[in-house]
C-alpha cells in the first residue's frame, strides 16, 4: 500500500457522498471522491442551462427544507463558506379551480390568515407553535443513526405521545382530524405526494407533516445561483481539507481482501486502493448487486436486493417564461413553491392512478418558482419555472413516445389554474424516468425517494435488516446513499452519520 494512496474512498458525489467525504477530510482522512458522470458533480443536486442561454435550471433537487436545520449542513457551515439562501415572500401554497387555497409562511401569523378557514388558521397556528419548540429533538430521533433514543427521551412524555399519534395516523387521518376546510386537508397529504407515500397510506403522515412544518422553520430556500451552488460549497470544503474530487470515475466493482474492503476497480480496468475504507453513495441494489461478488453477500440480502422496492417514477420539466406565471390564485404569485392538487378525493385517485402502473390525467405536482426568490437564475424580468409529478417508472410503449404527451398534460394542468400560461413559455424541457436514471444511476425508473418511503421500508428496515446502520457485510464498507437512513432529500444526514459510523470503526 503507497502512502499516496486514499485511506478513504467515496463513490458517487450526490449530497451524501460529498458530505461523507467532507467529514472524513476535515477528521484527517486522505479522501478520494469518484463520480461516474464526467461533467459535474452533485447527482441530483446540480444545476443547467438546459432551455435558452441564461436560464438556470435546477436539475434535481431544488427546495431545501432542511438547508438550514441539517445537523450535517450546520456542521460544515455552507453559509460560512459561501453559500447564500434566497427566499420568496411565501414558502408553499395549494390553490384549487374553486377559488380555494392554503399557503404555508414562516410567519404563522401569515399562514393562520390564509389556511382555508379562520379556525384552520388558528389549528395550524397551535401545530406551528409546537413544531418549533419539539423540532430539535424530533429531527434529532428522524435524523440521526437510528435507534436515536437520546432525543426521543428529550422530547418529554407529553411530546411524544403527540409525536407518536401523528406518526401513527395516516395523512388523510391526520389532516382531517386537526382541520375542517378542504383547502387546509389537503396540504399535509400534497406534500406526503413528493414521495410515493399516499393519502390512505397506513402511517403515511409522518412525511407530509414534517414537509410542511420544515416549510415553518427552514422555509423552502433556494441557493443563489442555482442548487449546483450547494454541490460547489461541499466541493470547495472538500478541496480546502486536501480531499480530492475525481469526475468520470465510474466504479463497477469494489475489490474485497480478506473479507475486507481493500480497492475499487473503475470500468475501464484501473483499480485503486483504499487503506482505511470504502463509502458508496450508490443505490443499495448496485452495492450489494454490481459492485459486489455474489459469494460476498448472503442469498438472503441478494434476494432482497433483486426485488428491492423501488419508489415511484419521477417526471420532470422546466420551463423558460418570458414573465411570471398568470396564476389566478394572488398567493401563488408570491409563493417558492406551488402545489396542484384539488382535494383529498383528487390526491387519492392520482395516488391510485400511479400504483396501478397508469399514466395519470391531470397530474398532481409540484411546482417551483426559483426566479422569484433568486432573479440570477433568467434574463432580466424573465423566468424559469420547474415542476415534477409522479408516474410510472415504465410504461406501454416507451416513454420516449409520451414524453412530450404527459409534458402537455402538465401545461393544461397549469393553464387550469393560472389562463395565459402556455402564452409565456419560451421553451420546455421534460425528463421522463429513464432520463433522469441515465443522469444518475441512483434515480431508478426514476426513483427520487432512495427506494420507497413507506413506513416498513424505512428505520431498521432501511435498505435491509440488519444493515441499517450503513456497514454491510464487508468490513470497511458502508452505503452512504439515500438508499439507508434517513432517506430522501437534500440533508446529507446519510452520508454524515455513515462517516461517523466508519471512522468509529477505523479508529
Ligand atoms: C426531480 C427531482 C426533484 C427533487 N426535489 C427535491 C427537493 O426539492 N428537495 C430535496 O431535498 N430533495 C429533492 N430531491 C431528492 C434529492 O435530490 C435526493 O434525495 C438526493 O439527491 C439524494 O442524494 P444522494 O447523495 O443519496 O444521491 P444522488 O444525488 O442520487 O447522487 C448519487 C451520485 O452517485 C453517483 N454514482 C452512482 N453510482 C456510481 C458508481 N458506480 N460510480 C461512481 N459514481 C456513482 C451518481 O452519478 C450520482 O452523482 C429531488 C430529486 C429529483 C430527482
Amino acid at each position: 500500500m503507497s502512502t499516496r494512496d486514499p485511506e478513504a474512498i467515496v463513490i458517487g458525489s450526490g449530497p451524501n457522498g460529498l458530505v461523507a467525504a467532507c467529514i472524513l477530510a476535515r477528521n484527517g482522512y486522505r479522501v478520494l471522491l469518484l463520480e461516474a458522470n464526467p461533467r459535474r458533480p452533485g447527482g441530483a443536486l446540480g444545476s443547467e442551462i438546459a432551455t435558452r442561454p441564461g436560464f438556470v435550471h435546477d436539475v434535481g433537487a431544488a427546495f431545501f427544507p432542511f438547508g438550514k436545520t441539517s445537523p450535517a449542513f450546520k456542521h460544515l457551515d455552507l453559509v460560512g463558506n459561501g453559500l447564500k439562501w434566497c427566499h420568496a415572500e411565501l414558502e408553499s401554497c395549494h390553490p384549487a379551480p374553486d377559488g380555494s387555497v392554503a399557503a404555508i409562511s414562516r410567519d404563522d401569523d401569515v399562514t393562520a390568515s390564509h389556511f382555508g378557514s379562520p379556525e384552520d388558521g388558528a389549528a395550524w397556528r397551535n401545530l406551528a407553535r409546537w413544531h418549533r419548540g419539539a423540532e430539535r429533538h424530533i429531527l434529532g430521533f428522524l435524523l440521526g443513526p437510528f435507534p436515536t433514543l437520546g432525543p426521543l427521551f428529550k422530547l418529554g412524555l407529553f411530546n411524544l405521545l403527540k409525536l407518536t399519534r401523528i406518526l401513527a395516523s395516516s395523512g388523510r387521518g391526520l389532516s382531517s382530524r386537526l382541520f375542517q376546510s378542504e383547502a387546509a386537508r389537503r396540504v399535509l397529504p400534497g406534500l406526503a405526494l413528493h414521495v410515493d407515500v399516499g393519502p390512505d397510506d397506513v402511517f403515511g403522515a409522518g412525511l407530509g407533516y414534517m414537509l410542511g412544518l420544515t416549510a415553518v422553520t427552514g422555509g423552502y430556500p433556494v441557493p443563489r445561483g442555482g442548487a449546483q451552488a450547494i454541490t460547489d460549497t461541499l466541493v470547495r470544503i472538500l478541496e480546502a481539507h486536501g480531499g480530492k474530487l475525481r469526475l468520470g470515475a465510474q466504479v463497477e466493482q469494489v475489490i474485497v481482501k480478506g473479507g475486507r474492503a481493500a480497492a475499487v476497480r473503475l470500468v475501464g480496468g484501473e483499480e485503486i486502493r483504499a487503506s482505511h475504507m470504502v463509502l458508496a453513495n450508490t443505490s443499495a441494489p448496485s452495492l450489494y448487486l454490481d459492485l459486489l461478488k455474489d459469494d460476498q453477500v448472503s442469498s438472503r440480502v441478494i434476494k432482497r436486493m433483486r426485488s428491492f422496492p423501488h419508489g415511484w417514477g419521477t417526471f420532470k420539466l422546466d420551463w423558460a417564461l418570458s414573465d411570471p406565471v398568470p396564476w389566478s390564485e394572488p398567493l401563488a404569485h408570491k409563493s417558492a413553491v406551488v402545489h396542484a392538487g384539488d382535494s383529498l378525493t383528487d390526491l387519492s385517485r392520482f395516488t391510485k392512478v400511479v400504483r396501478g402502473g397508469e399514466i395519470p390525467e391531470n397530474p398532481y405536482l409540484v411546482i417551483g418558482q426559483q426566479s422569484l426568490a433568486d432573479p440570477t437564475r433568467a434574463p432580466e424580468g424573465q423566468h424559469t419555472l420547474w415542476a415534477y409529478s409522479r408516474v410510472p417508472p415504465t410504461v406501454d410503449g416507451t416513454w420516449e413516445s409520451q414524453r412530450e404527451r404527459f409534458a402537455d398534460s402538465v401545461d393544461e394542468r397549469i393553464e387550469g389554474l393560472a389562463p395565459g400560461f402556455k402564452g409565456r413559455i419560451i421553451a420546455r424541457r421534460a425528463v421522463a424516468p429513464p432520463d433522469l436514471q441515465a443522469m444518475d444511476a441512483n434515480l431508478v425508473g426514476g426513483d427520487l425517494g432512495g427506494g420507497s418511503n413507506a413506513w416498513h421500508r424505512q428505520f431498521i428496515w432501511r435498505p435491509v435488516f440488519p444493515y441499517f446502520r450503513y456497514r454491510t457485510p464487508v468490513a470497511g464498507l458502508y452505503l452512504c446513499s439515500s438508499y439507508a437512513h434517513p432517506g430522501a432529500g437534500v440533508h446529507g444526514m446519510c452520508g454524515f452519520n455513515a462517516a461517523h459510523i466508519a471512522m468509529k470503526d477505523s479508529k
